[in-house]
């Protein structure tokens, strides 16, 4: 797919102490054939415009993929925001979106928080597009705080997705959540949220590893007292010494459900002829290497791609854009319901062409995607 369109803008800012420093920020738009652009804004010391235009490209597949009216985009800026202060990050968002001028905008590009960036840049992106256009324009941006235009349920959306898609997947598998054994890695805002809702329903969490440490607990980990040891400690080391084990033993511990949920490339070929697993639902971006996907699926283990399991945070940020349009808001249970159906129903369509063409999920999800892009690309026809 030939790339839309690409904006490299300087963001110069005057730090506390008085000096000024340069950074290069980027915003990218993939497609734009069936919509807006649509993706997150990251803040990270290693954004480069190739990674920037590959996260965008992504974008595009997944909104496809889930049949949201937005084409993909993605926007970054390359520093560490852990060497500024709440001020300092104002001013670069600040100056940032309004170098971005007219690129982004409710019908045009609407970015999003990830990595390094959240409700807050969100809310300073907002402010200064509408004071920019002058008028409230919500719409710009999602992962808004509620307070702003923000929707309920989306702080939970993405791991409410990846349970939907998990429980989607065991349904044609004939593996019930009740009772199933799980083990998630990262137990972030992904990873503790589709934690939680499995427990909810039944499963046990057998493993949970993050950057600080690995659990194993047969019987099960308690998912309540790990979110409020991390709420507290920031991490799991500590919360059961006597379940601690070795990193690699993450990936022997026998389970029905697998859960990638913290980084790229975490499921590499070596560990994906150990798992001892029926389905992988990869919650994070990326987590499993194409040699790995390859073993995975020779092993007839199912794999349910990131563009379809973890797309249920763009799916509430589209409510969210729809709540702004209309400034009617909906109730946490209609958003559940509403993300619930969404997801379900992709997860239906790309399994129906995953079995009649007998390939992976990953590869229908990609077909769907494309056919959806292009479709719409040639119903628009060529301008002029
Ligand atoms: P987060 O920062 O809230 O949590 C990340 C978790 O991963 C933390 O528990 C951290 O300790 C753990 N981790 C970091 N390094 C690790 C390592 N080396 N080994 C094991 N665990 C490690 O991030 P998040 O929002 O939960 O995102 C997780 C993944 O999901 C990312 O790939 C992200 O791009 C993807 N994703 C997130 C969303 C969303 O709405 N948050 C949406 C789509 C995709």
């Amino acid at each position: 797919m030939r790339l839309k369109r690409m904006m490299i803008v300087d963001v110069p800012i005057i730090l506390d102490d008085g000096s000024i420093v340069h950074y290069e920020g980027y915003r990218v738009q993939n497609t734009l054939s069936r919509g807006p652009g649509k993706g997150g804004l990251r803040f990270h010391p290693s954004v480069t415009l190739n990674e920037v235009m590959a996260l965008a490209c992504w974008m595009t597949i997944k909104n496809a993929a889930l049949n949201l009216p937005y084409g993909g985009a993605k926007g970054g800026i390359r520093l560490d925001p852990h060497q500024h202060c709440k001020g300092e990050l104002q001013r670069i968002t600040r100056r940032y979106t309004s170098e971005l001028g007219g690129f982004i905008g409710p019908a045009r590009d609407i970015p999003a928080p990830d990595v390094g960036t959240n409700e807050q840049t969100m809310a300073w992106m907002m402010d200064t597009y509408s004071m920019n256009v002058g008028g409230t324009a919500t719409g710009v941006v999602t992962g808004k705080p509620v307070a702003l235009g923000g929707s309920l349920g989306r702080h939970d959306a993405t791991g409410r997705g990846v349970f939907i898609s998990a429980q989607e997947a065991g349904r044609r598998r004939g593996v019930p959540i009740k009772g199933a054994r799980v083990a998630v890695q990262g137990f972030g805002n992904v990873g503790s949220v589709a934690a939680r809702l499995f427990e909810q329903a039944g499963a046990r969490v057998v493993a949970l590893q993050d950057h600080s440490a690995t659990l194993v607990d047969e019987a099960g980990i308690s998912i309540a007292a790990a979110s409020e040891h991390v709420a507290n400690t920031g991490q799991l080391a500590g919360f059961l010494p006597g379940a601690e084990a070795s990193t690699e033993t993450f990936w022997l511990v026998p389970s029905e459900f697998l859960v990638p949920a913290a980084l790229e490339g975490q499921l590499l070929p070596e560990r994906a002829r150990l798992v001892e697993t029926k389905i992988v639902v990869e919650g994070a971006n990326g987590p499993t290497t194409p040699a790995a996907d390859d073993i995975l699926s020779e092993r007839g283990i199912l794999v349910v791609p990131d563009v379809l399991a973890n797309a249920g945070g763009v799916t509430v940020s589209y409510f969210e854009w729809v709540q702004d349009f209309s400034s009617f808001f909906w109730t946490e249970e209609e958003i559940n319901a509403r993300l619930e159906k969404i997801m379900v129903g992709a997860f239906d369509s790309i399994s129906s062409v995953a079995e009649e063409r007998r390939i992976s999920l990953r590869t229908a999800a990609f077909i769907v995607a494309c056919e959806r892009v292009l479709s719409a690309r040639e119903q628009r026809g060529l301008y002029p």
